[in-house]
């Protein structure tokens, strides 16, 4: 038998999860953003199973060659816009909408019809990303309409979408968000292109930010994007289970020490399951003791360090054998709740499977 533990991919969750999107902003398209590997769940699976997205969003060139590769007719947009003048001439063999959020950027559009690979450049659709407080990628809102106006005058460029993205959305509390509105409210008021402001935190608590292009991400994946709101309570589904099964178990005596380090003890005489995964595999290495963990369906805890291919965990009140089920995350046990318990988010166990999980879509 081979190692027991797979990722298993609920492709009608992932369906229904962007059905959730549209609902919440049914006048709005979806730009559905896959990047990272679609959140670490198989990004071709993913694109293909959300075939009523209206566009999808990833990182690099090189994801959205594959993408469209392997037969996915929706625009495909570039979140970092293009690295170099070799991105740029590949927006004439691809359609690949590109973020401008840089000078350098534009100046290379301005470039482009000069250049001699270039005869009669594509007609290119940007979008063009301003900076309201995330002091990420975008320009400053004082530059905003001189680069507006620069893009306007591009031959190759066709259509302009405006966008900007939240800091602080998952945290209603927060005054940040309502400033960004106003700051990116301000900078275009006069200005009639269509807008793209939400992320999924923003689709499902702030309905005045849909506008004409929402960009889900976490959402899709089944994860809560809000500090105060469970995946439940948002009627969003678990897509990925990560499963396996215990392979072996062990009593030991009280004042026993479990795994490397010998960090953590018995209380009692305890009864040890150890399952087959491990950081190896991306289960994350910083999660405590305590961590929660499903065995048969029973809520249990992790015990001691977390090694490369193992962890160890407490079958003393919820049983179990060689053999049984184990969920580390996903139905039954919300990945949100892990991700707490080991100090990070879903959003990063999603990204960290490591390429020796095999993934099945169920
Ligand atoms: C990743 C990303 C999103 C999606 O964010 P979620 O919090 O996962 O919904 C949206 N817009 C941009 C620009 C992004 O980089």
């Amino acid at each position: 038998m081979s190692r027991p533990l797979r990722a298993e991919i609920n492709l009608s969750a992932l369906r229904h999860n962007l059905q959730q999107a549209r609902q919440s902003a049914p006048n709005s398209k979806i730009l559905a953003v896959i990047k990272a590997n679609g959140y670490g769940h198989g990004m071709q699976t993913v694109a293909h199973a959300l075939a009523s997205a209206d566009a999808f969003a990833v990182a690099s060139i090189d994801e959205a060659i594959t993408l469209a590769e392997s037969g996915v007719p929706q625009p495909i947009v570039l979140l970092e816009g293009v690295f170099n003048d070799e991105d740029l001439l590949l927006l004439q063999a691809y359609p690949f909408q590109p973020v401008v959020h840089r000078i350098s950027q534009v100046e290379q559009l301005e470039q482009l019809e000069q250049l001699e690979q270039v005869k009669n450049s594509q007609p290119l659709t940007v979008w063009l990303k301003i900076d309201t407080g995330m002091h990420r990628l975008g320009f400053a809102p004082a530059e905003a309409t001189e680069v507006l106006s620069r893009l306007q005058s591009c031959k190759c460029v066709e259509k302009i979408i405006l966008m900007t993205h939240f800091a602080c959305a998952d945290d209603s509390a927060n005054v940040m968000t309502a400033k960004q509105i106003k700051l990116f409210e301000q900078v275009f008021d006069e200005i009639d292109l269509p807008r793209s402001l939400a992320n999924s935190a923003a689709i499902l608590s702030l309905a005045d930010t849909h506008e004409d292009w929402i960009r889900p991400g976490i959402m899709l994946y089944g994860a809560s994007p809000l500090l105060d709101k469970s995946a439940n309570e948002l009627a969003l589904q678990t897509v990925m289970t990560l499963r396996s099964e215990i392979i072996a178990v062990k009593t030991i005596d009280k004042d026993e020490s479990v795994g490397y380090g010998a960090k953590w003890k018995s209380e009692q005489e305890t009864r040890v399951g150890v399952v087959a995964v491990g950081y190896g595999d991306g289960y994350p290495r910083h999660a405590p003791s305590g961590t929660p963990v499903l065995v048969n369906g029973l809520r249990t805890q992790l015990i001691g360090c977390v090694s490369m291919d193992m962890i160890t965990v407490d079958l003393t009140d919820c049983g179990g054998d060689v053999g049984d089920e184990v969920v580390l995350w996903g139905e039954g046990l919300a990945a949100d709740e892990v991700a707490s318990a080991a100090g990070t988010i879903a959003y990063e166990l999603f990204c960290h499977i490591t390429a020796r999980v095999p993934f099945i879509d169920t």
